[in-house]
């Protein structure tokens, strides 16, 4: 391979291997931090089996910074029931046996500008896709990534095109590997996954049947099916003429077959989809089968020199929960600020060093949460040894806590991997509470103050604080959002804005891109610009 600089046929900041969905949300990141990349994918276009549908509202909150949250929950609307539960029966026809989740934003709706929401993989790539190339994204299917190398200062790769069989080699400072479970770049670092391994052989059966009569009215989004002879969910989309089931495993469930799709049949498929809605009157059609392995596992290194895991590349776990892909975009949107403010020279390279310590812990709860909702969900014959305790959905979407050198803790032997979102209160490590406020005469989330710079909120009466933000990013030469909350443009009208922050009227935060608080003050006993200059450039790993 050709490996200096120079001989490449295209060069690009940034190159992503895997065009679905966090590749395709890591290229539009990217764009929205005005960093080019170049995405290549292996299929012809973007997902075409519905696989993830339930984003969380730490996803929406992301993909509303982006600019698609309205036409996001206008496409789950036209798909799917809104507020939709998750529950058990033994069949359709039966009824519930189990609600695991009544109304899926229920007891949420106040910790967030927006909700929780399904829209499918296959509804929700396109619009990704469109953003990305709107923001300079260039996105190259049916293309696939045959090898590469590294050196000290960026990666080769060599790309092929399916059809035409032509070659080329890609220059990029830096790669992400969003190619999947198998990811053929994780094989290629020699990284190992560890965890719990493969435990069934799943598979999911697209078809189509008039549910209408069964389903219309409830609020049903995943119905998980439990009885003698299979144990898998439904996901039923409008208007209730065609779902999906999954199945995990079949037979006894004292004694399943945990391997499901050695062998299947159309006629089986059909039999299984028969046994879950528990009737033999309906006409069913098949449209497709996907097979899949559950999994749960944890790749053991996040990044590799110049080469980062995220999404299914660098955990896997089964869809109980609905977390993997969701994920998936938040390693995504951890990672593109911090390649963003490193390309345009205004961080130190230790800033992407901070990507694995804050991600890692955080992919390694959400597997496990997720294997612990599969075995106490689905699987209930496996081993309930050493399992971890089910923790609130909450924790897992938006309650992770990143500890890492790009956040300042106040108590640094404080190590909790998540908590409740409500009880963070701003502390360093956090998402960034949202609370209303008004401004230009509209209401807006605390959320919305947050884009590609660094933002420093202050309190009411924080002028020191504000002040001396601006002398500290223009010491620095970066962009810094200052905002006064309460005062001036950004009005505060239930005054909660520094409880919610956990700081006096004086005190101040410094959220990050990310919308995670870095650094709090909850006075303004040390508000000078150089306090905010050497903190900026700590967070920022600047060589000192
Ligand atoms: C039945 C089911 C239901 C699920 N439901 C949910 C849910 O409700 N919510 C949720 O958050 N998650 C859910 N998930 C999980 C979710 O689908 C995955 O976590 C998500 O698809 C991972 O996205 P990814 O982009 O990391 O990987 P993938 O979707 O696997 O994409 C990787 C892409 O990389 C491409 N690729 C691989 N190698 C190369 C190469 N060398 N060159 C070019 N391209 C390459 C592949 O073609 C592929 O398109 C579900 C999964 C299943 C199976």
């Amino acid at each position: 391979m050709k490996s200096q600089k120079g001989m490449a046929d295209i060069e690009v900041p940034v190159f992503i291997v895997g065009g679905s969905l966090v590749g395709l949300s890591t290229a539009m990141l990217l764009g929205y931090h005005g960093v080019p990349s170049l995405a290549v994918e292996y299929h012809r276009g973007t997902a075409i089996h519905p696989r993830a549908a339930q984003t969380s509202q730490r996803t929406m909150e992301i993909l509303r910074q982006a600019g698609l949250e309205q036409i996001v929950r206008q496409k789950s609307e036209d798909q799917f029931v809104q507020d939709g539960g998750v529950l058990a029966v033994e069949t359709l026809v039966g009824g519930p046996i189990a609600h695991y989740i009544a109304d899926l934003n229920e007891g949420v709706r106040d910790v967030s500008p927006t909700v929780r929401v399904f829209l499918s993989q296959d509804a929700l790539e396109p619009q990704l896709r469109r953003r990305a190339e709107e923001l300079g994204a260039e996105l190259r299917y049916a293309t696939e990534m045959v090898s590469f190398e590294q050196d000290m200062h960026g990666v080769n790769a060599v790309i092929r095109e399916r059809d035409s069989g032509k070659t080329q080699i890609v220059r990029a400072q830096y790669m992400v590997a969003a190619d999947g479970a198998h990811s053929r770049v994780r094989q290629q670092l020699g990284i190992r996954m560890l965890g719990h391994g493969t435990f069934s052989k799943s598979i999911t059966i697209y078809f189509r049947a008039p549910l209408a009569p069964l389903v219309e009215g409830h609020k049903w989004a995943v119905v998980y099916v439990l009885n003698s002879q299979l144990s898998g969910f439904f996901r039923f989309e409008k208007p209730f003429d065609k779902a999906f089931l999954g199945v995990f495993t079949v037979g006894n469930p004292e004694n399943p077959e945990m391997d499901v799709s050695t062998g299947l049949t159309e006629q089986r498929s059909l039999e299984l989809v028969r046994t879950a809605i528990g009737t033999d009157s309906i006409p069913i059609t098949i449209e497709n089968i996907m097979h899949w392995e559950a999994s749960a596992e944890l790749a053991e290194k996040f990044k590799d020199g110049r080469v980062f895991m995220a999404g299914d590349a660098a955990h896997v776990m089964p869809p109980n929960g609905g977390f993997g892909g969701n994920a998936g975009v938040q390693d995504a949107h951890n990672l593109a600020w911090k390649l963003a403010l490193v390309l345009k020279g205004l961080a130190g390279p230790g800033l992407l060093s901070t990507y694995e310590p804050e991600r890692r812990p955080v992919g390694a709860f959400t597997v496990e949460q997720a294997y612990s909702r599969y075995v106490l969900r689905t699987a209930p014959t496996m081993s309930r040894n050493g399992l971890q305790a089910v923790a609130p959905d909450l924790n897992i979407e938006m309650g992770y806590v990143y500890h890492s050198d790009g956040i300042l803790p106040e108590d640094p032997s404080d190590s909790r991997v998540h908590e409740v979102p409500r009880e963070s209160k701003g502390r360093p490590g956090t998402r960034a509470p949202h609370a209303w406020l008004h401004r230009r005469a509209m209401q807006i989330s605390t959320l919305d103050l947050f884009g590609p710079n660094f933002a420093l909120l202050a309190g009411p009466e924080g002028d020191s604080w504000t002040e001396s933000a601006h002398d500290a990013a223009k010491q620095l030469g970066i962009d810094l959002d200052v905002h006064k909350i309460g005062q001036g443009s950004c009005m505060d009208p239930s005054g909660g804005f520094p409880v919610a922050y956990g700081i006096t009227p004086k005190g101040a935060v410094l959220v990050r891109p990310d919308g995670f608080v870095a650094w709090r003050a909850k006075t303004d006993d040390r508000a000078s610009a150089e306090q905010i200059k050497n903190t900026l450039a700590c967070l920022l790993c600047r060589p000192r």
